[in-house]
């Protein structure tokens, strides 16, 4: 897994790097960490439809929101909770 150097801007990160980072995150979780298929659809689907959400990214807390969607314990940080 390629990880994304700390000490570098946003400016020296290609998008793909980024995306190939998030993906290999989602995809090495630990099963029983990750919430079931039916609810991280419905979590991603909110966040589809939140001001928040831009380039992936929830810009309320600053996690890529197919990564916090995922995991179990998450829960949304919008000032009215969303899910
Ligand atoms: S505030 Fe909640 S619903 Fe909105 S993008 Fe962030 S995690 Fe998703």
């Amino acid at each position: 897994m390629k990880v994304i150097c700390k000490r570098c801007l946003l400016s020296e990160i290609s998008d793909e790097d980024t995306k190939k980072t998030i993906e290999e995150l989602i995809q090495t979780m630990p099963e029983d960490k990750k919430a079931d298929a039916t609810l991280y659809r419905s979590r991603l689907d909110i966040c589809k439809s939140c001001d928040y959400l831009n380039g992936g990214m929830c810009t309320r807390c600053g996690c890529y929101v197919e990564l916090r969607a995922l995991q179990k314990v998450r829960k949304c940080p919008h000032e009215t909770p969303k899910w």
